[in-house]
């Protein structure tokens, strides 16, 4: 007797650690006995690649039958990416360049039934027209920004100048307005390459046969509301959405910082700790790293800290190479800070397992740049946010995490200041760590967690989302 062979899903992500992760986790759900497919993961390389965390995360443990990392031939970085390019710009040009070899790497996979692609990968379409395979998106930021990214061709075409010299907040039907202050670099200067490169993928995201999202119905019920209601604001219909998250890293094996962590935050009383990391990518300026260790001293809380080399001019330049920075980042610190939290706080260098930190009972709360997988992380975990934007839609995050959903606090800058100072800093860690009003701000983060689980539980909306998409691919490989 012979059995049918399963169904053959490709996945492909761009070259971030942000949309591996979830693209990953998305690839771990499909493989599981109750949807039963094969998927093959396609990896973007690059002659210089130098992603520890990467490996550590996709290697070390055996993959789960069913799932192959299929390596795309690496791209030769120096011929193609300029020293003035900046961070989108880089990453487009790279993927682009990878994309030449895309239609061979499907051929010699027996063409599978569909292929899912990251936000940035959208050269597939017409690739994958020619070989008549079925294009889904997969968006890893917030359904939020999903609106704004497909309202961006309207928006191109009736403001003349900056979209940042509007006399008001943008506006899109159905949606809660976006403040000014909050666009993200890439949309700032219609001129740059990095807008430019935006603008093309976003308004391909129409072509896609459907679009997953990594987040839950009862999570971002207005913006799912308004794609399902308001099509009409987009030149092209919206494509079907379909809401699976939240998709966060699960089972990662632990690394000798973990060990260290964890060991220290046993002995910690529960909800006491403060976990400071800004994602993947994520960098402070000399000047604020500075303010930084002194306001975490002056709290008197107690917190771990993921500390990076900083950087004056970029604020996200660990982004292609997290986890082997070679230089020392404690010998960034001041002088005596060390000395002054010992037993208070733990340094790690450069990367930890952030949902190792965040699943521990002890962690009470999380310094986040609000990058959308850390926001998910925290959130499935319970832990309530020092919102701390950095780089991409993290302002946006940042916003709808404080003013709408209330999870999270912002500290501010004062007038004419460059930095946040430290006793603006320590007074938001107070706040969080032990006033009343952060106890509110847990149990609305506590309940949200409830809710996370609910959505990927068998049953819940988000498991239910996913188990339709498969069998929409099931019924269409199965047409003659
Ligand atoms: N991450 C981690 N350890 C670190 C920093 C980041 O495990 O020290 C993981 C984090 O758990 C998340 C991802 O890297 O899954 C970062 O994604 P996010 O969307 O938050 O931010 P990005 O890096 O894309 O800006």
């Amino acid at each position: 007797q012979t059995t049918k062979p399963k169904m053959h899903i490709a996945i492909l992500p761009n070259l971030g650690m942000g949309h591996i992760i979830p693209l990953f986790e998305l690839a771990k759900r499909l493989v599981v006995c109750d949807h039963d497919i094969h998927v093959s993961f396609l990896l973007i390389n690059t002659d210089e690649d130098n992603s520890a965390a990467r490996d550590q995360y996709l290697y070390s443990t055996a993959l789960p039958p069913s799932l192959d990392v299929v390596d795309i031939p690496p791209i030769n970085v120096s011929n193609i990416v300029r020293d003035d390019m900046l961070i989108l710009t880089r990453i487009c040009v790279m993927v682009e360049e990878s994309l030449k070899s895309l239609k061979s790497v499907l051929i010699e996979l027996g063409k599978p039934e569909a292929l899912v692609i990251d936000l940035f990968c959208t050269g597939a379409f017409e690739i994958c027209s020619e070989l008549s395979i079925p294009v889904y998106s997969f968006y890893s930021p917030s359904t939020a920004f999903l609106t704004f990214s497909l309202y961006i061709p309207t928006l191109d075409r009736e403001v003349e100048g900056e979209f940042v010299d509007l006399p008001e907040p943008i506006s899109i039907p159905g949606c809660s307005p976006i403040r000014l202050d909050d666009l993200l670099d890439e949309v700032r200067d219609r001129k740059n390459d990095q807008y430019k490169w935006f603008y093309l993928h976003m308004s391909r995201l129409p072509l896609a046969a459907g679009i997953l999202v990594n987040t839950w119905e009862d999570f971002e019920p207005v913006p799912l509301k308004a794609l399902r209601e308001h099509s009409f604001f987009l030149q092209l219909p919206t494509p079907p959405v379909y809401p699976v998250g939240p998709l966060i890293k699960q089972d990662e094996p632990m690394g000798s910082s973990d060990e260290e962590c964890l060991a220290w935050l046993d002995n910690q009383p529960a909800d006491s700790v403060l976990f400071i990391a800004l994602g993947s990518g994520g960098t402070l300026t000399t000047g604020q790293l500075l303010e930084m260790a002194w306001g975490l001293e002056m709290s008197q809380q107690k917190f771990i800290w993921v500390l990076r080399k900083p950087d004056d001019a970029n604020a996200s330049s660990t982004f292609f190479n997290v986890g082997i920075d070679v230089n020392d980042p404690k010998s960034y610190l001041p002088e005596g800070f060390l000395e002054k939290t010992r037993g208070v706080g733990l340094v790690v260098n450069s990367w930890v397992t952030q949902v190792a930190i965040l699943r521990h009972p002890s962690t009470g709360g999380f310094l986040s740049h609000c990058g959308w997988n850390s926001t998910l992380e925290s959130i499935t975990h319970g832990v309530p946010i020092i919102a701390w934007p950095l780089y991409a839609e993290q302002k946006m995050n940042a916003t709808m995490l404080t003013e709408e959903i209330g999870v999270a606090v912002k500290p501010v800058k004062g007038p004419g200041e460059t930095v946040v100072k430290r006793e603006e800093i320590s007074r938001v860690v107070k706040l969080l760590m032990e006033s009343e009003e952060g106890e509110i701000i847990r149990g609305r983060v506590k309940k949200l967690r409830d809710s996370a689980r609910r959505a990927v539980d068998i049953g819940g909306s988000s498991y239910y989302s996913l188990s339709c998409l498969v069998e929409k691919w099931m019924n269409e490989s199965s047409k003659p």
